[in-house]
């Protein structure tokens, strides 16, 4: 597939993590994609790793009058967008005895906010394409629960709601809209995590390890291809085991 043809793929938080893994394999799958990252460096970095299939840019993905003139534009300069990964995430975790309410409202602003309004400009020009696909990354916390996290566990769980919501909205125009729940991913996000609380929660994984950030990465490259047309308002558990429904 020639670069500028592949169909357009834009992931958020491709920087590190989870999202990078997804974007490097979104890339060999052969989508063009787009990644972002919160600082000029981070989007440099993204744009040189992909090479020729790819790029980055800066997403503050809380700021609301960021999204649609980014989306104008990579839809200008690459053509319609088939694919919106909504990747970027930030924990502020705390006892909500003494949860600060900017712990409460960043979470909410990075995990909902900016979903909402980059999925209410992407199902724009998916609709006009009669084809889109959503991939919503929660986390296993949604249905799990996790002490410390009640801010993170709402939003996860919120998420998980509106995908099932905007599924039934779009399914008429051929978009699908599901999530996929990680469970211990071996990050930059988890590092933060203590050695009792990783103990405990290896403990629990029926696989026994962690995850790695690329067996996310297979998952979402499922729902984004063709095989999983028949898929919509779905969350795929990606936990090892650490949490059955
Ligand atoms: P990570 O390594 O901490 O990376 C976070 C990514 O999000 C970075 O690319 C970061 O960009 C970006 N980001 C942070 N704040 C942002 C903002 N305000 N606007 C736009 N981008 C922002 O995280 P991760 O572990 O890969 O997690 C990725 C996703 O998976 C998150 O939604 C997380 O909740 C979810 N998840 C992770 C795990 C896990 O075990 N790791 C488990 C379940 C769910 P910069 O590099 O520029 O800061």
């Amino acid at each position: 597939m020639s670069d500028m043809k592949a169909p357009l793929a834009l992931v958020t938080g491709a920087s590190r993590g989870i999202g990078q893994a997804i974007a490097d394999r979104l890339a060999a799958d052969g989508f063009f994609v787009v990644g972002t990252a919160t600082s000029a460096a981070g989007a440099a970095a993204i744009a040189e790793r992909l090479g020729p299939q790819g790029t980055g840019v800066v997403l503050q993905v809380q700021q609301p009058e960021q999204v649609n003139p980014l989306l104008d534009q990579l839809e200008q300069q690459y053509g319609p967008l088939a694919v919106l990964v909504n990747n970027a995430g930030i924990t502020r975790d705390g006892l909500l005895l003494r949860m600060k309410d900017e712990d409460w409202s960043d979470i909410m602003a990075v995990h909902l906010d900016g979903v909402f309004r980059l999925c209410r400009r992407a199902i724009k020009g998916m609709s006009r394409q009669r084809r889109g696909r959503i991939i919503n990354i929660s986390s296993v916390v949604a249905r799990m629960g996790n002490a410390g996290q009640t801010n993170y566990a709402a939003a996860k769980a919120g998420l998980e709601g509106f995908s099932r919501a905007l599924a039934r909205e779009m399914g008429g125009r051929n978009i699908t809209v599901n999530c996929v729940a990680p469970g211990l991913i071996e990050t930059d996000m988890t590092d933060a995590v203590g050695d009792q609380s990783r103990q405990a929660l290896l403990g629990r994984i029926a696989l026994g390890r962690a995850g790695q950030p690329d067996e996310v990465a297979a998952a979402v490259a499922f729902l984004a291809s063709d095989a999983s047309s028949y898929i919509t308002g779905a969350v795929l558990p990606v936990n090892g085991g650490l949490y059955f429904d």
